[in-house]
């Protein structure tokens, strides 16, 4: 569903040059769960933008689902990030003068819905996330893994063919963790929901279909399912 062809990411303050992507080259199946994992600073979050249509490359291509991104028109662009795409952040980027049922809502008020469907979409949801009684407090009023699950409920607004989470486990306990990577799994498993998941819990290996491991900007290695179970094992 998504293919990236020799991207090259490099960003330019006054004299000061960092080369954050180094020439990605990555093929991204459809319905896969895939992580990308990597030291910080190698570049995952430069590549989630990449990958996401929201920031360009300095050269190179990305193509989702074949097509070429740098072809569309802002409005193409739109729709991509708004039905197509889910979003998960590694800083939640929810808006802050709205709640938490406002916020999940939001997408599906662009896309059309009418309000008794956005409605009770927007309480299942928040239902799923386990924030059903907060649905009226806004982000400063939650803790921050709640924030977090707020955010996973607003990027399956749409149901998006492609999931894409940095960190989504990042600000998490334990338990409420493995619920969020257990959900994923469900939507890629049952549902043929494409999840592209930035990560650096250990637990992510285990339910990956793939691993991507970054080192500088670079594709170090990937490894399949079978593969992983070598090199991790079974973990927890
Ligand atoms: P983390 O695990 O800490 O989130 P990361 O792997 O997501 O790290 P990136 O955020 O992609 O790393 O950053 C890769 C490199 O690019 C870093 O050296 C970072 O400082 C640099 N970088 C990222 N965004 C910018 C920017 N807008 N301007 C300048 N440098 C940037
Ligand atoms: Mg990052």
């Amino acid at each position: 569903v998504v293919r990236l062809v020799d991207v090259v990411k490099v960003f330019r303050m006054g004299q000061q040059e960092v080369r954050a992507l180094k020439g990605i080259n990555l093929a991204i199946r459809s319905g896969e769960y895939l992580s990308i994992m990597g030291p910080s600073g190698s570049g995952k979050s430069t590549l989630f933008n990449m990958i996401g249509a929201l920031d360009k490359p300095t050269s190179g291509r990305v193509f989702i689902d074949e097509v070429d991104v740098s072809q569309l028109d802002a409005y193409e662009l739109a729709w991509l990030r708004c039905r197509k795409i889910g979003y998960i952040f590694q800083t939640f980027n929810l808006i802050q003068v709205m709640t938490a049922m406002e916020n999940v809502t939001l997408p599906m008020i662009f896309a059309g819905m009418s309000r008794d469907e956005y409605v009770e979409k927007g309480m299942e949801l928040l239902q799923l996330v386990g924030l059903a009684e907060r649905y009226q407090h806004k982000p400063p009023e939650l803790s921050g893994g709640q924030q977090q699950r707020v955010a996973i409920a607003r990027a399956l607004a749409n149901d998006p063919a492609i999931i894409l989470a940095d960190e989504p486990t990042g600000n998490l306990d334990l338990a409420t963790g493995e619920e969020i990577i257990g959900l994923l799994k469900r939507l890629s498993a049952e549902r043929g929901v494409t999840i592209i998941s930035a990560t650096h819990d250990i637990k992510m290996l285990n339910v990956s279909d793939r691993v991507v491991w970054i080192r500088d900007g670079m594709v170090d290695r990937i490894e399949d399912r079978e593969e992983l179970k070598i090199t991790v094992g079974e973990v927890g």
